[in-house]
């Protein structure tokens, strides 16, 4: 049995710059999963915590992943459980907080009363096999990397740690893997993608490959390596060429770099992307200061391009209990606050806020010369909304706050999204070309299939 424990992955705008995909694909466990299929098991995969009946028979072997080291809780959370549930199965724990933290006393000693064996590192075996998506057919997409370890040694960053080893997949190989799975939708999981040395002609490749008679769209999940894309400018071409979506530049150190950034944004802009759809990679809460990260975004505003942050963790954290909804903040200590270069709660939460205000300012109003306002805020909120559903550009805001009707259905809308978030699943709603008369009567049936009827759904406070 594969464990994914219940991570509490950010669900956000699909069009913003910080999207980030609500469910990253486990995809060491679907690639164990192949692994172990060929070796004649039955496998399954289950997310988060299953009741018994839900998982059949006792599992000889439970495979449980992790990711970042601040979401350990989760983690032995969901081993806990299941061993609680199994006491005779082995259970095995590998992936990034497993492999940064194995040595650490609090890990040993987790380990040692739960019974857990770690793997550390790649499971080299694995890495020979695809993906097996039958684990997850919702997933419309493939996602994969081209290359493991990275050219440099950034200080933040913990993939040199876990993959010393250079390992560049060949343009050859690289076909052969798209055209074996066969999806029109291609997620890079590279932290570095460009320094793979093969990569000019993978997207050379890219540019004219079919899968199903149809192109393939591509993004890479990390920010582009500018002092590459500088290197050689020919590398932007080649990417718009080759269909890369919501595209990302990393500006991880100060000011000194902003020259940098701003050729490397027009080279993409020349390219042919459009200055909206180019996002700046920032890391913040680490040894650039406030007032300077402020500056950072003013020069975004001032290229038109957007931002996706990243709120800096050590990699020897193994909580994070920061909560963005609590606005007054929070106790010290409750997560982590890099105050060695000037950072305290209030400015994180600032900073925060003002990355998001400049998003939407970036999304919504900059192309029609207006300045940012809260409206538009609330309209991006209703967008999302409208996304979760598969229901296109939602109506003005004024129409919307003029009809009651369509303010109670986006309430529930609201309400049924945030279920499936809490709960970790996936949309499956489409509602495309729904009037809202349609729409109304949908929203009321899935209440009533999930909450009995409309009246509990107030009672329970959804
Ligand atoms: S370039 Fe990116 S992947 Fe490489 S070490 Fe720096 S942050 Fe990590």
């Amino acid at each position: 049995m594969l464990v994914e424990p219940d991570f509490p992955y950010p669900c956000k705008s699909k069009k913003g710059a910080n999207y980030i995909h609500k469910n990253f694909v486990p995809i060491g466990l679907l690639k164990l999963g192949s692994l172990y299929r060929d070796l004649g098991c039955d496998v399954q995969l289950v997310r988060g915590e299953k009741r018994r009946e839900e998982i059949g028979k006792q599992p000889d072997e439970i495979l449980v992943t992790s990711v970042f080291t601040y979401w350990s809780k989760y983690v032995w959370d969901n081993i806990r459980y299941y061993r609680e549930m199994f006491p005779a199965s082995i259970i095995r724990l590998g992936g990034i907080y497993a492999t940064l933290h194995n040595k650490q006393k609090k890990f040993k000693k987790l380990a040692r009363a739960l019974k857990v064996r770690t793997h550390k590192g790649l499971h080299r075996k694995a890495e020979e096999y695809l993906p097996d998506y039958t684990l997850l057919p919702k997933v419309d997409y493939h996602a994969t990397h081209m290359m493991r370890g990275c050219i440099r040694r950034c200080s933040f960053c913990g993939t040199w740690i876990l993959e010393p080893e250079r390992t560049n997949k060949s343009k050859t190989e690289i076909e052969k893997e798209l055209i074996a799975i066969g999806k029109n939708r291609v997620i890079f999981y590279d932290n570095n993608i460009l320094a793979n040395p093969h990569i000019k002609e993978i997207l050379q490749l890219f540019e004219n490959l079919k899968v199903n008679k149809k192109p393939v769209l591509y993004e890479s999940q990390s920010g582009f390596d500018g002092r590459l894309l500088e290197k050689d400018p020919e590398l932007a071409v080649l990417i718009k060429k080759a269909r890369f979506q919501n595209v990302r530049i990393a500006w991880d150190n100060g000011l000194a770099d902003q020259d940098a950034i701003k050729r490397q944004i027009d080279l993409l802009v020349m390219a042919g992307y459009k200055q909206n759809d180019i996002s700046i990679f920032m890391i913040y809460n680490f040894n650039i200061s406030y007032e300077q990260m402020i500056r950072k975004i003013e020069l975004c505003a001032k290229w038109g391009v957007q931002i996706t942050d990243c709120r800096y963790r050590p990699l020897e954290l193994d909580f994070d209990n920061y909560n963005s909804s609590m606005r007054y903040g929070q106790p010290t200590g409750s997560y982590y606050i890099h105050d060695k270069s000037g950072w305290n709660d209030k400015k994180i939460r600032d900073f925060r806020s003002q990355v998001r205000k400049h998003n939407i300012w970036v999304r919504y109003a900059k192309d029609k010369g207006r300045p940012y306002d809260k409206n538009m805020e609330r309209w991006s909120d209703i967008h999302t909304t409208f996304k979760f559903f598969k229901m296109g550009r939602p109506p003005q805001l004024e129409i919307i706050e003029n009809s009651p009707k369509w303010k109670q259905c986006i309430q529930s809308m609201n309400k049924i999204k945030r279920y499936f978030n809490v709960n970790n699943k996936l949309s499956q709603f489409d509602f495309k070309g729904f009037n809202l008369e349609k729409v109304d009567r949908e929203i009321k049936v899935i209440i009533e299939n999930l909450y009995g009827n409309t009246d509990n759904v107030a009672k329970k406070g959804m």
